[in-house]
Order: C-alpha cells, then sequence, then structure tokens
C-alpha cells in the first residue's frame, strides 16, 4: 500500500498513509477478533509458515531451561511412538517433535507449530502403551487443531495489540513478529488452553489414537490414574491441575466420544521395558521446585 507522490511531501504522506493503513487493519482485527471469538472461537493472523517459526525458536528458549532426559532407548521410543500418531493427525504437516523433560510431575504440553514434550513423570504414571499414547495424542492435537495459533492471535489483538502487530506489518516483517511471540511462548504465558479447547484436544487425540491402532480407553485410563495419584501424591499432579481441567471433567467427555467397544494395542513389551529403564534412572527433579528456583535465581 504505497502512495505516490513526488517530493518530500510524498515521504511524509507515505508514512502517515502507513500509519493509518496499519490503525486501519488494527480495528478491523480487533472488530472480526471480537466478532469472531464469540462466533467460531477465534480470528487467525498467523500463518502455519509463521507459526512453525515461532515453535522452532519457543523450542530453543524450553530446550535451554528444561533438563532433557539423556536416554537415547527411551527417547527413540518415544519419538516413535509420538511419529506413528502424528501421520494419523489431520490439517497442516507439521513437524512434529518429542522431548522428554526429566521432571517427576504427571504433565505433557505443547509448542506452536510441532514441538512435543512430556515429562519423565507421565512417562512412569502410565501403566501400559496406550496411556502413554493418549497423552501424546493429546498434545498432537492441541497442535493439529492450531490451538496455540489461535490463542497468538487472540493475544495479540486482545494484549500485546500494537508492538506485534506492528512487527508483523513493520519492516521487521515475519522474523520480528517470531522473535516476539517465540519468547512469549516460551515464557510459559501459553502453556494454558481454554476448556473447549481441552475438550477439543480429548476428542481430536482421541481419534488420532484410534485412527493409529491404539486403544483410546487409555486416555480414560490415564485420568483415572492421576485422579489416583492426586489422592496418594498431591504434588505430582500440582502442575498438571493448573494448566488443565480436573479429570472427573475429562473422563465425562471422553466416555461420550469413546467408542464402548475396545480395539486396538493396550501394552507392548518396548513400553514395559522403556518404563522399566526410567525406574533404574537416579530420581527426576520437581519442575515446581526448579522453577522456583529459576525464578529466585532472577531476583
Ligand atoms: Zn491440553
Amino acid at each position: 500500500m504505497i502512495v505516490r507522490a513526488g517530493g518530500a511531501g510524498g515521504q511524509v504522506g507515505r508514512v502517515a498513509f502507513g500509519r493509518f493503513a496499519a490503525a486501519v487493519v488494527l480495528v478491523v482485527a480487533i472488530f472480526t477478533g471480537a466478532v469472531f471469538s464469540r462466533r467460531v472461537g477465534a480470528i487467525q493472523l498467523i500463518s502455519v509458515a509463521d507459526e512453525i517459526a515461532i515453535g522452532k525458536q519457543a523450542q530453543a528458549e524450553v530446550r535451554k531451561e528444561t533438563p532433557g532426559l539423556k536416554d537415547a532407548a527411551v527417547q527413540a521410543y518415544i519419538s516413535r511412538i509420538g511419529r506413528r500418531l502424528a501421520a494419523q493427525a489431520r490439517g497442516a504437516r507439521y513437524p512434529y517433535s518429542f522431548s522428554i523433560a526429566n521432571y517427576r510431575e504427571i504433565n505433557a504440553f505443547a509448542l506452536p507449530g510441532g514441538p512435543v514434550w512430556v515429562n519423565r513423570g507421565a512417562i512412569e504414571a502410565a501403566k501400559n502403551e496406550s496411556q502413554l499414547a493418549g497423552v501424546l495424542a493429546h498434545e498432537i492435537a492441541h497442535i493439529s487443531q492450531r490451538h496455540s495459533a489461535r490463542q497468538l492471535s487472540n493475544a495479540m489483538v486482545a494484549n500485546l495489540g500494537l508492538s506485534l502487530l506492528g512487527a508483523l506489518l513493520g519492516n521487521s516483517g515475519g522474523a520480528g513478529a517470531a522473535n516476539i511471540a517465540a519468547r512469549y511462548v516460551a515464557s510459559g504465558a501459553f502453556l494454558e488452553f481454554s476448556r473447549d479447547d481441552e475438550r477439543e484436544a480429548d476428542r481430536v487425540g482421541a481419534a488420532i489414537m484410534a485412527r493409529a491402532g491404539w486403544d483410546a480407553h487409555g486416555m480414560i485410563e490415564l485420568m483415572q490414574t492421576i485422579r489416583e495419584q492426586q489422592r496418594r501424591d498431591p504434588s505430582s499432579v500440582e502442575v498438571f491441575f493448573s494448566n488443565h481441567p480436573s479429570p472427573g471433567d475429562r473422563i465425562g467427555g471422553l466416555d461420550r466420544v469413546v467408542a464402548k467397544r475396545r480395539t486396538g494395542t493396550r501394552d507392548s513389551a518396548a513400553f514395559q521395558t522403556a518404563r522399566g529403564r526410567l525406574k533404574k534412572m537416579p530420581a527426576a527433579r520437581s519442575q515446581v521446585e526448579s522453577r522456583k528456583s529459576q525464578v529466585e535465581g532472577r531476583r
């Protein structure tokens, strides 16, 4: 959108028009954002390519701050399960990757555009392979349904507004916006999805599991395990409860979408071998304690 005019006056006019155009875009974005967020849940301002770029940068940040599990065999096993599930995800072909955090708490999360993290505590809590597949499938569904991208779009319109939109529209272009967005994502501001997104991730995740050949009841069983764990060792599920709906609600939702009849793989020798390896390792760190010390270290 360039207004062609001669001389210095033309320059001023061009800048002013640029600002005017940006303001118009912002107003339109806010307006449509408000309209769409009530109707279909959101406006989508982020392209798949942007999303992948943001996720890559966020992944680099998260890697720096997260103790990875250093066990090639368990890592290879998790990647294999993850890839088999991701192959059944619909929508854009994201470069899915699967990393293990050496934390004791039951938790997992997804970054935009492909990276999935699962805590060692979640692998240890799963009693069979289908329960583990349920954790990964839920996170893959957050990515395939583009929940982060939508959340980021909403945040751009609602909170970050001009600075991020300015970066998108300005000379810095996509790279500048990706930087800002990646820092925002890595800060953890993002790890919380709406209840609707969580329900959708369960529903879509269960379908992915079934298509990939696992018994989708594994997802329900894991919820039951988490509920038991809450009674036995509340601190191990603290993080999970802070960013997910209660297992009771999720079991209710899943009961409606998972077919009554059990089909598909429930367990494998490879899962039990991987779990056995974890049991022999030194105890995992606490995510909650690590976070506290990180915050204190920054003070
Ligand atoms: Zn979730």
